[in-house]
């Protein structure tokens, strides 16, 4: 396993030491191969920007908590749409593997009716990045990593933890990161634009889907209420 030596002179956060992982695979004598979890296009357009000017990258697209079905192939489908479009400096392809809905579904069992965020959230992130590191120490791919953190919903902290222990486990290393910081969620809304992308309005599961529509009912009554009080203020102050 390629072993990044950190500068420990200093405490580091998540960003810089992806910035020495970076360094450090610049100076091997061969341009290292990559296998990056993705869960969507947006996500990815920013994250392979910043990594494929290091590494030979293969997408990886495994999302069994994406629902329904239809949903989870018009994700994957722009996803290699992009793929094919983006003008990476180093090779860049995609990977495709099985659903896994059932298993995903068996893994949540009893976290339902957490909210986004939580619990059920940790045992998603890790279901992807075990199948990442497991095929990634399979194939021999160098690193592993994903696009997860670039969305401000991610636990970016929890995600290297999982990613560190895969790491331990499968014994490939892991490209530690918190893609959202330096703007790089804000870079992958310009570049969703840029590239005309599908951006989803849930994160996936069944129970995002769920909560995404209680939230934009609330906000519905919300203005209902509030123009049924502008109404009746019109009357009053006419
Ligand atoms: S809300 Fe998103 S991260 Fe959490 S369990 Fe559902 S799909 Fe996975």
């Amino acid at each position: 396993m390629i072993v990044v030596p950190f500068d420990t002179r200093k405490q580091l956060n998540d960003h810089q030491k992806m910035e020495q992982i970076l360094a450090f695979a610049d100076e091997m004598d061969r341009v290292p191969h990559l296998l990056l979890h993705s869960c969507c296009a947006p996500c990815s357009s920013h994250v392979i920007s910043v990594l494929s000017k290091h590494f030979d990258i293969t997408v990886l697209y495994y999302n069994p908590n994406i629902e329904p079905y239809e949903e989870y192939l018009k994700r994957k489908e722009e996803e290699i749409r992009f793929i094919g479009l983006y003008p990476a400096a180093h090779k860049l392809d995609i990977m495709d593997c099985e659903y896994d809905n059932d298993r995903f579904h068996e893994l949540v069992k009893g976290m339902e009716d957490l909210p986004e965020g939580g619990e059920r959230c940790f045992v998603c992130y890790a279901q992807r990045l075990e199948k990442t590191a497991a095929t990634a120490a399979k194939e021999g791919y160098d690193f592993f990593a994903t696009t997860l953190s670039v969305s401000p919903y991610k636990n970016s902290a929890k995600l290297n933890e999982i990613g560190n222990a895969l790491s331990a486990k499968y014994d490939i290393a892991y490209l530690i990161a918190d893609f959202k910081k330096k703007n790089g969620y804000k870079h992958s809304i310009e570049m969703s634009a840029e590239y005309d992308l599908y951006r989803q309005d849930y994160c996936g599961c069944v129970y995002s889907k769920r909560d995404s529509n209680c939230y934009k009912c609330r906000q519905m009554s919300e203005k209902m209420q509030m123009s049924q009080t502008d109404i009746i203020c019109a009357n009053v102050t006419g």
